[in-house]
């Protein structure tokens, strides 16, 4: 048995805060600590009384000092592309011109194992330098992508999903699959990877354009293939896109009909974007439990809309915080949490600070429906950690300095931190990434 503690400023989520900051929701204990025994959650609480029992429990326990820091479960991105890594910041074009103009290209050289083998490790070691401990990851429609992600995340220890595009029309030949191909090729992913330490497989057909009814029918056939599998695509992220939809599956009766009719939503199942659904389509998703991941980042960078996220989540939506990147401008997600506050001032609600953090952790994990196992400090769940420091960054700690409550401290975090003050990143109580 291995034991450590953690001591730092603990902050962490039980449910859905709203607006509300003094929701028994929220539990914060400055001064804390947090008892970890073979990388789950024992117990949190005061560091006194905390590191009393461990001592009396354990004949070795190795202390992780951060006294003075955040201490937040790891931050959860529910939606990014990991080849994309290289064309972010990319100038120009809407959805389906970028699509055709970088992703495709930045994709195709994928076709190299070694491309995707290095892109795969820099992007793993990225996310953990962002406090990013969990992620949905589309890779290409090659095979060896989801193998070259998955290896590096099995290195790092890392709980992650990852699946290959599924895409068989409307897309440059090199890039295209088939239904022959794919029931070949996904079984074989998700008996070498699904389920494999914390791995999980992810079924990812692109977006309805891509796919023939063929295809969408075989990834709804594969979602029931194995238990435990998910399901990640896009949805209703621009005008045009949603015009083409129409006139691909004109028997549907809108975009999110055509991913109903083919067995592609439920708990399992999370869309990117969803900016301009309609009545319908929303009490739909809330009904079956489909989440929606939010990127706000990418959202703006791309035109293509604004989320209106407290709505949305007053509705009822199971919603999670995403980068999307490429389209999305960073792998932050404190800075893609400073883009989810922008859109939610533009729609006329704005999204509390407390609300924020939620999202980024407990709200993530349950969009991804991975809350049985991280999200928290829930006593056995896995020991993700996040630790922040805020005087990593002058202006953040000459802001703090000045803030009094802690929705204040968590609102500069918020607008003004970014990786610099991620000072350490554990996984399963293991120290995966330290900041020099
Ligand atoms: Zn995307």
């Amino acid at each position: 048995m291995s034991a450590c503690l953690v001591f730092g400023d603990l902050l962490d989520f039980t449910e859905d805060p709203g607006g509300s900051s003094a929701a028994p929701a929220v539990r914060h204990t400055p001064d804390g600590a947090l008892w970890i025994v073979d990388g789950h959650i024992r117990a949190r609480g005061a560091r006194a009384a905390i590191t009393a029992l461990a001592y009396e429990a354990h004949a070795t326990v190795v202390e992780h000092d951060h006294r003075g820091c955040l201490v937040l479960p790891g931050l959860i991105d529910c939606h990014l592309h990991y080849p994309q890594i290289g064309v972010m910041a990319s100038w120009g074009g809407q959805l389906l011109d970028w699509l055709e103009g970088y992703t495709f290209p930045a994709e195709a050289a994928f076709a190299d194992v070694e491309v995707a083998n290095q892109t795969a490790e820099f992007v793993m070691q990225r996310l953990l330098a962002q406090g990013t401990t969990t992620a949905s990851v589309f890779a290409t429609v090659h095979a060896h992508s989801v193998d070259a992600f998955m290896a590096a995340a099995e290195r790092a220890g890392a709980r992650m999903l990852c699946g290959k595009v599924m895409m068989d029309r409307n897309a440059p030949a090199a890039l295209c699959d088939s239904v022959a191909s794919g029931e070949r090729d996904i079984p074989a992913l998700i008996a070498r990877w699904h389920g494999r330490g914390r791995l999980r497989y992810t079924l990812t057909p692109r977006f309805a354009p891509t796919s023939s009814p063929g295809q969408l029918a075989l990834a709804g056939a594969l979602l029931q293939s194995a238990p435990g599998l998910h399901l990640q695509s896009h949805l209703s992220e621009n005008a045009a896109e949603i015009a083409w939809v129409q006139q691909l599956f004109p028997q549907a009766a809108d975009y999110y009909a055509v991913y109903e009719q083919h067995g592609l939503t439920g708990p399992q199942a999370i869309y990117g974007h969803c900016l301009h659904l309609n009545p319908r389509e929303r009490a739909a998703m809330a009904q079956a439990g489909t989440a929606i991941a939010f990127c706000p980042t990418s959202n703006l960078f791309l035109g293509s809309g604004v989320f209106d996220v407290c709505r949305r989540m007053d509705e009822g939506l199971k919603v999670g915080l995403a980068t999307d990147v490429g389209g999305g401008s960073s792998l932050s997600l404190l800075q893609t949490q400073a883009a989810a506050y922008q859109h939610s001032q533009l729609a006329g609600a704005p999204l509390p600070p407390l609300r924020g953090w939620y999202l980024a952790t407990l709200g993530g994990a349950r969009a991804l429906g991975l809350d049985q196992m991280i999200g928290n400090f829930a006593p056995g769940k896995e020991a993700d950690l996040v630790v922040l420091d805020g005087a990593t960054i002058p202006e953040l700690a000459w802001r703090l300095a000045r803030a009094e409550r802690l929705e204040e401290r968590l609102f500069a975090f918020t607008m003004l931190g970014d990786a610099r003050c991620v000072v350490a990143t554990y996984l399963l109580g293991r120290l995966a990434h330290r900041q020099r």
